[in-house]
């Protein structure tokens, strides 16, 4: 087997970042748990019915802009960040977590993500269905 100077060298990562471009950053390209969010705090926050999230390892993680601003919406629990210009909503991180979740929409490219499940679904509104669970057994039970 041989291995490329590119792939060992340099893992690949994802791009992304807020409307007006001042926040940027790049995350090991490592997403897991891709799901929807329809708890009160992603609908207030967003405007909209349901935020997107998938969560990315916090080592690695490059801000190549501006940082975001953080609000706590659990005081010392979970923080959401948000670019301080444009206000896009960009992230959320729970203090001493290993993983940062960012929203679909604030990466680049989201195009090979495909939410698994829906939190929060009984908080969703009535007028749109939720994603149906695609977990396995195991992870759908924890
Ligand atoms: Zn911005
Ligand atoms: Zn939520």
């Amino acid at each position: 087997m041989t291995t490329t100077a590119s792939s060992s060298s340099s893992p690949a990562v994802r791009l992304g970042g807020c409307l007006c471009g001042a926040v940027r950053f790049e995350v090991p390209d490592l997403p897991d748990a891709p799901h929807l969010c329809s708890c009160r705090h992603c609908q207030k926050l967003s405007g909209g019915p349901v935020m997107s999230w998938v969560s990315f390892p916090l080592e690695g993680l490059i801000w190549t802009g501006t940082e975001p601003v953080w609000f706590y919406t659990y005081p010392q629990e979970t923080r959401r960040g948000r670019c301080p210009d444009c206000a896009s909503q960009l992230c959320a991180l729970d203090d001493g977590a290993a993983s940062i979740a960012f929203t679909f929409s604030a990466l680049d490219d989201s195009s090979d993500l495909v939410p698994a499940f829906q939190s929060f679904a009984r908080d969703a509104v009535p007028w749109l269905r939720p994603v149906a669970d695609t977990r396995p057994p195991a992870a759908a039970a924890s």
